[in-house]
Parts: C-alpha cells; sequence; structure tokens
C-alpha cells in the first residue's frame, strides 16, 4: 500500500511533517508523499528523513492552478530540479493568499463575526496559509458546526464569503514543475465539475501540455469513477497517482493510507512513477543548475 498525497502543519493539515512520515512508515506504506499547498520549503528535510529510515518518502508539491474556469490542484513529485524559479512563482502566489484572506476576513467581519486577520495569522502560522485555517477558527468560535459547515456558509463558492485567490494556468504550472525536476499529476480529478465531453476534453488537453499522470485512486471516488479514470490513464497514456488527501483534524474522516476505510492505493503504481522520475530528473538536470545533480542521487 502506499499514499501520495499527504498533508501537514505546513499548509492545512494538523499534524507536523515528521509526525505524518513517522505514522507512514509505522503503518508499513511503501512509498508516501508530502505534498503541502504551494510550497517545497521540506525538500531537503524529506530527502534526509528518506535516506536515514531507508524508506520511499517523496518529497512533493500540491500547485494551486487554474483551467476551464475552475481550481485545478497539481501534484508534483521528485522535485529533483533546481527550485529557483518556482520558489519565486510560489512567492507570489503566497501574496494572493494574504490579499484574499483580507478581503475574506473583511466580509466575514461585516457579517458580524468576530474574527480579526491577526487571528488567522497566527492560526496559519509558518504555513501556507488557507481557508481551512479561517475554518477551522470558525469552528473554535463556535460561529460554525463543522469545517464543511464553515465552507458550505462562509468560505466554499457559493459561500458569503468567498473571494478567489490567485492561481497560475494549469498549462503553466505543468511545465514550472518539471523545470523543477517533478512528476506531474492532476489532483482528484473526480472532484472537477466538468461533463463527461469536457472532462475528455480536459484530459485530452492535459495530455498536450505534458502531464504526466493523473490521481486515479481517491478516497471520495465512486466505483464507476475509479473505472472511469483507471480506463482514461490507459486511453491517454497517463500514469496512475493515488493518495488520502490526509489533513489531520482538519477532514477527521480520512486516515493516512486507508482513506474513510477502503482506500488501497496498489504498491505497483510506483515502478512507474520512478522510470518517469528519472525522465524527468534527466530534462531537469539538462536545462537546470548543477545542484540538481546532487538530489537526483539522493535516494
Ligand atoms: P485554499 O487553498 O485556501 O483555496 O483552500 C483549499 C482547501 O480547502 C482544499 O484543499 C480543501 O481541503 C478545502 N476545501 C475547499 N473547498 C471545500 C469545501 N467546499 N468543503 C470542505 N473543504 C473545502
Ligand atoms: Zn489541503
Ligand atoms: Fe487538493
Amino acid at each position: 500500500m502506499i499514499d501520495l498525497q499527504l498533508h501537514t502543519t505546513d499548509s492545512d493539515g494538523t499534524w507536523p511533517w515528521v509526525r505524518v512520515l513517522d505514522a507512514c512508515l509505522a503503518m508499513g506504506l511503501k512509498a508516501f508523499a508530502i505534498t503541502d499547498h504551494d510550497t517545497v520549503r521540506r525538500r531537503a528535510e524529506i530527502i534526509e528523513w528518506a535516506r536515514s529510515h531507508g524508506a520511499l518518502a517523496i518529497p512533493g508539491i500540491e500547485l494551486s492552478t487554474h483551467d476551464r474556469g475552475q481550481t485545478v490542484h497539481l501534484l508534483g513529485y521528485f522535485l529533483d530540479g533546481p527550485l529557483k524559479k518556482l520558489e519565486s512563482k510560489l512567492a507570489f502566489l503566497l501574496l494572493g493568499r494574504a490579499d484574499r484572506n483580507g478581503l475574506i476576513i473583511r466580509r466575514l467581519q461585516e457579517l458580524g463575526i468576530d474574527i480579526t486577520e491577526e487571528e488567522v495569522r497566527k492560526a496559519a502560522g509558518e504555513a501556507t496559509m488557507g481557508r481551512p485555517h479561517i475554518a477551522r477558527l470558525l469552528l473554535e468560535k463556535k460561529c460554525v458546526k463543522s469545517m464543511q459547515d464553515a465552507f458550505d456558509r462562509y468560505l466554499g463558492i457559493t459561500g458569503s464569503a468567498y473571494f478567489p485567490k490567485e492561481e497560475i494556468p494549469l498549462r503553466e504550472g505543468i511545465d514550472l514543475l518539471h523545470e523543477a525536476g517533478a512528476v506531474t499529476s492532476v489532483a482528484h480529478p473526480g472532484l472537477l465539475k466538468r461533463t463527461p465531453e469536457e472532462m475528455q476534453a480536459s484530459l485530452e488537453d492535459w495530455r498536450n501540455w505534458g502531464l504526466d499522470g493523473i490521481e486515479a485512486v481517491y478516497p471520495m471516488y465512486s466505483a464507476e469513477q475509479s473505472a472511469l479514470f483507471a480506463r482514461s490513464a490507459a486511453k491517454y497514456g497517463f500514469l496512475m497517482t493515488g493518495g488520502s488527501d490526509f489533513h489531520g483534524d482538519n477532514k477527521p474522516h480520512i486516515k493516512i493510507g486507508v482513506g474513510t476505510g477502503s482506500l488501497h492505493v496498489p504498491d505497483d503504481l510506483i515502478e512507474p512513477l520512478l522510470k518517469k522520475r528519472e525522465e524527468i530528473a534527466r530534462a531537469a538536470r539538462v536545462h537546470g543548475e548543477p545542484e540538481s545533480l546532487a538530489t537526483i542521487s539522493a535516494r
């Protein structure tokens, strides 16, 4: 069993990264990836942890992009290349999040809720600040019944305090992650609101843009969706990835490895992923800085 989507306190999860990695190892997972939103700050530490524990712990990212007017999360794995360009883009996205945060908080205040930007900043600490941090505060203040209630009433796309955030085009995101030596996979495509025809057209676009994989195994998929994405991966030549999307107490119904209980991401997805890694690392090395050599051999 493997788990290729895990969040920590570096974005909107509630467990620190070491606790997540230790739990994966204790469960006997064959491979696991930390994929915090819009940050790569733990890459070196995760590589070091993997080396010292002899485990296939993969540094990753879940990049916020947009495609066909919707937010699309793009997973990137390994990050064997130079990070400078990606990091400067992430810094720009972070500024956008801060602006949006201010807008959301002001609207919540107008709606009569006692909440300040300072409180949210404190709750997020060093992490990539996101709506889940605000949702959690609303829950603690008993303004909402649950995290879901916070999104339904205020923070979700139809909520009364919703504001979109700065995102880069998906196509640009794929290139950016490739240049950083990452294998790319669209996260939970089954959560996108697209007709079957639109989804097929999207998959074709994504393949043409050089996307490597799709997240074909995910806790919230129906049996039909799982079958559809497995078929689509074969049809378009995508790798399959899968993960629980663990967020600790921010998604209390989701457990590492098993999701809501029945998730099973099979070990045999690893081999094709590692093969693709070599290909992408080689390309990133050709175009990147010599420093990328060091991390390619770090396994
Ligand atoms: P942000 O990056 O600030 O836009 O927050 C995105 C995160 O919020 C996602 O990764 C989800 O974990 C969570 N989220 C977004 N929409 C919802 C929703 N409708 N219900 C519950 N959680 C949501
Ligand atoms: Zn998240
Ligand atoms: Fe996501």
